[in-house]
């Protein structure tokens, strides 16, 4: 592919620079000097950037006009993310909601969810959270308990756990993956829903992490009711529906590295200012790995950008990206760590956040292993894993699972 923009694509990032230069003043202030402290505050100015961003046409940039998006492609949802961490100022809120749930209503919801849902999500008056994973369906998702069971009158009954669920906390919907028919095999039987957060049965607790913030939870289900337009993609389809979620996580994630701040520019910053170790051989040398391979990702990344602007469904090197990008992140964060000391630790270090909340990244949106696995078989033409619980019934499995469904 070019490198370089198009005319078009030069005039977009123009049109976006000046859109961000006049209004960057009214974004919220995260760090530093004047930073805004109080949760509910940082979530409530969140919500409103996210809102200004959505009708300056800065938010769902590739989601069709007649949802409020832009109906552009890819690219330009990728200057978008370049120009928006170039102001220096947050980008939307609702990160999962837009990128990937919003994303899998478009393809799988009926007309009525996409009027009631999309538009709301877009500028941040409704957050969404991804309630998929539970405490033994994490890697193996095909393996969820949560139970929804339907009434004589069509409506549904919902009872389980998730966990992990980030956001949950101020999330107005979740989009849930359920078992609905325990006597097919696991991957057939399950159904998505949509479950407003509000609705009596519903819990959330939050789950403190070691940087300090809870920004996941544990979320429990006792007898939740929920009616027959809740079902998204129909009944039975569940898996296929989340698949697609998870598709547009691993673009969300592998294509985001960069607006994270994990670049090297951003690593050698923090490592120029000790003069001892800018002029040590063997810094500079992990230096110089950390971002050759970060570059090479980029590379890879416009693969996927590729595949994605031709309307392919990019291929498993989008894992493979976010496996380096963490990775490669993970050393900066203890090279930083070696040359700062305690002081990269410190609360108002720049490097706090990332370098405690970096461990988690590793199994956010697939873990290394099961994404090594993906690449191995799809990629290198390895033999699958053996796979045993295939065509049993899920009520039939021998595992802890099986027994509770
Ligand atoms: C920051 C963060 C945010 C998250 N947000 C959400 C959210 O909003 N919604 C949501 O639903 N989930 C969320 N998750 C959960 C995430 O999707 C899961 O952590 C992930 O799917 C892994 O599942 P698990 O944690 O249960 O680990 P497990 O599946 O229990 O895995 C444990 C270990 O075993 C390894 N392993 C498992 N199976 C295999 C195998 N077949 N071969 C080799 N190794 C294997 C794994 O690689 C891992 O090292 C979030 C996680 C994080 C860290």
């Amino acid at each position: 592919m070019d490198l370089d923009d198009t005319p078009d694509q030069a005039a977009y990032r123009a049109q976006v620079r000046a859109w961000l230069d006049q209004n960057k003043g009214s974004a919220p202030v995260l760090q530093g000097e004047g930073a805004l402290t109080d949760e509910d505050e940082i979530v409530a100015a969140r919500r409103a950037w996210q809102g200004k961003l959505a009708e300056a046409g800065l938010a769902g940039v590739t989601w069709p006009k007649e949802f409020g998006g832009q109906g552009l492609g890819p690219i330009e949802q990728v200057i978008c993310n370049q120009e928006i961490a170039r102001a220096k100022v947050p980008g939307i809120l609702d990160a999962i909601g837009v990128g990937m749930l919003g994303p899998t209503i478009i393809a799988h919801g009926a007309d009525e969810q996409k009027t009631r849902y999309l538009g709301a999500m877009l500028h941040g008056d409704e957050v969404w959270c991804q309630l998929f994973s539970e405490p033994a369906a994490g890697s193996d998702l095909a393996a969820v308990q949560t139970r929804a069971r339907r009434q004589d009158d069509g409506t549904w009954r919902l009872s389980g756990q998730k966990v992990w669920t980030t956001n949950a906390q101020f999330a107005s919907y979740g989009l849930l993956l359920a078992r609905t028919d325990a006597d097919v095999p696991k991957h057939k039987g399950m159904t998505m829903f949509i479950v407003p957060m509000d609705a009596e049965g519903v819990t959330v607790r939050g789950l403190r992490q070691i940087s300090g913030e809870a920004e996941f939870n544990e979320v429990f289900f006792d007898d939740v009711a929920l009616d027959d337009g809740a079902v998204v993609g129909g009944v039975g389809n569940g898996w296929g529906t989340a698949l697609t979620t998870l598709m547009y996580e691993r673009v969300t994630i592998g294509l985001g590295g960069e607006g994270m701040g994990y670049n090297s520019t951003r690593f050698a910053g923090a490592i120029a200012g000790d003069e001892a170790a800018r002029r040590d051989p063997e810094v500079r040398h992990q230096l110089g790995e950390i971002a050759s391979e970060l570059l090479a990702v980029r590379f890879t990344g416009y693969r996927t950008l590729t595949a994605l602007q031709k309307g392919q469904i990019p291929g498993p090197e989008a894992g493979l990206a976010k496996v380096t990008i963490v990775n490669g992140a993970i050393r900066a964060g203890d090279l930083i760590a070696d040359v700062l000391g305690p002081d990269a630790l410190d609360e108002d270090s720049d490097w706090a956040y990332m370098i405690s909340f970096l461990p988690g990244l590793k199994s956010a949106g697939g873990t290394e292993e099961i994404l090594r696995n993906t690449v191995g078989e799809r990629v290198l033409g390895l033999p699958p894993e053996p796979r045993l619980d295939k065509g049993i019934p899920f009520s039939e499995l021998r595992s802890k699972e099986g027994a509770a469904a």
